[in-house]
């Protein structure tokens, strides 16, 4: 397999959206002047549109692979980071090695502290793009790639009830289970009639069976976050997710031990450097890799590592066009157990159009479960529509 990679190519793409990610504003929210919101709820910086960076690797025998990461905030860094660092070390290299050259790449910059941020969302979506050239190369999906598909449908739950009042959220919530959707994630910053309310409210609307998650979103000190799960635990609460800040290891741990449902943590972790040490402290009994953060490659080392360690796995998702999500769905279709994905309702259905498969079937979501893509690579690839945004 001689093939050398010709070029490194990243395109932003913007993707309007009528009601900004976790609702309509609050008080005291506006929009600045870059078109950001600052979430009251949990100081967190928010757009008001979709963005996503798609990354392009193309070969000199003219093969073709995809990948993409996190662009919601300043994905000029990562175009940055790929024009600057990363595509001069790839132009020339064999790219039928994806985790080789991860390592490689996550090397270079090591010793200056880059284990996080930018740079390793960077590395997400070329070990992505890798990935699918060495399945488009080898004509089999990357599931097989990964030691072969064990789940041929992924139980999909409903993440975030975007909806400016509780009844509306709960009537939201309920249009979802009657499209035969068992799962249902709310989330606190925008639960303005208190956590347990809210809790309350969807448990009496949606019946005893269906699981029911908090995203806490990191804000509570581990004594306050006791207190506030005890309370939902009744109401049979089915994880709580980021109870505490993300670098609070100890605090974390503090309420794993101390409450009676799974903590969930990892959308923001992307190696298996950041997930060891919340493993060692049992911090968490559900790990939430974001694929858009991690790359295949260390995806699957995570999900290894948590199945080690007899910690559920239940994949995060975000905002993208597509393509992480295809990765994340055909890297977790290898993993042994899989109670649950998350499905971002308001983008994973209405950006389909933007991927067409490279098979004969798309990647799907339909009552409560996740279907996959049958051909090589990805299984999807941008569609008309998106290469026109992208040349654009
Ligand atoms: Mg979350």
């Amino acid at each position: 397999m001689n093939d050398r990679i010709e070029r490194v190519t990243t395109y932003i793409v913007e993707i309007p959206r009528e009601v900004p990610y976790l609702g309509p504003l609050r008080p005291g929210e506006t929009v600045n002047r870059r078109g950001y919101i600052v979430r009251q709820g949990n100081r967190t910086l928010y757009p008001t549109s979709d963005r996503s960076v798609v990354l392009r690797i193309d070969t000199e025998k003219g093969l073709t692979g995809w990948g993409e990461t996190y662009g919601i905030v300043a994905p000029e860094a990562v175009r940055a980071i790929v024009d600057d660092v990363v595509a001069p070390v790839l132009e020339g290299r064999n790219p039928f090695a994806p985790a080789v050259i991860h390592e490689d790449l996550y090397d270079l910059m090591r010793v200056r502290g880059f284990f996080g941020g930018f740079y390793l969302d960077t590395l997400a979506a070329v070990d992505i793009a890798l990935w699918d050239l060495l399945g488009r190369r080898l004509g089999v999906p990357i599931s097989t790639l990964l030691g072969g598909r064990r789940h041929k449908r992924i139980p999909a739950y409903v993440s975030g009830l975007p909806k400016a009042t509780l009844p509306e959220r709960v009537e939201f919530a309920r249009e979802w289970q009657a499209k035969g959707y068992r799962g249902f994630k709310f989330a606190a910053v925008v639960a303005d009639d208190g956590v347990e309310a809210e809790m309350a409210a969807l448990r009496e609307a949606l019946g005893p069976e269906p699981d029911i998650m908090v995203d806490l979103h990191w804000r509570h000190t581990a004594a306050e976050a006791i207190r506030l799960i005890r309370r939902l635990e009744p109401h049979r609460l089915a994880f709580a997710e980021a109870p505490c800040p993300p670098e609070d290891i100890a605090g974390t741990a503090e309420v794993a031990r101390a409450v009676g449902v799974p903590v969930a943590i990892g959308e923001e972790l992307r190696t298996v450097f950041e997930w060891q040490p919340r493993m060692n402290a049992r911090s968490f009994g559900i790990g939430q890799p974001e694929m858009g953060r991690t790359g295949i490659t260390e995806f699957i080392r995570i999900g290894a590592l948590c199945h080690a360690q007899n910690l559920a796995v239940m994949p995060h998702a975000t905002i993208g066009v597509g393509l992480f999500m295809a990765a994340s769905l055909q890297a977790s279709s290898a993993l042994q157990k899989l109670p649950w994905h998350e499905y971002q309702h308001s983008i994973f259905t209405p950006n389909l159009s933007l991927t067409h498969p490279t098979g004969t079937r798309h990647m799907g979501c339909e009552a409560g479960f996740y279907t996959l893509p049958d051909g090589p690579g990805l299984g999807v690839e941008p569609g008309a529509e998106m290469l026109t945004r992208l040349e654009g």
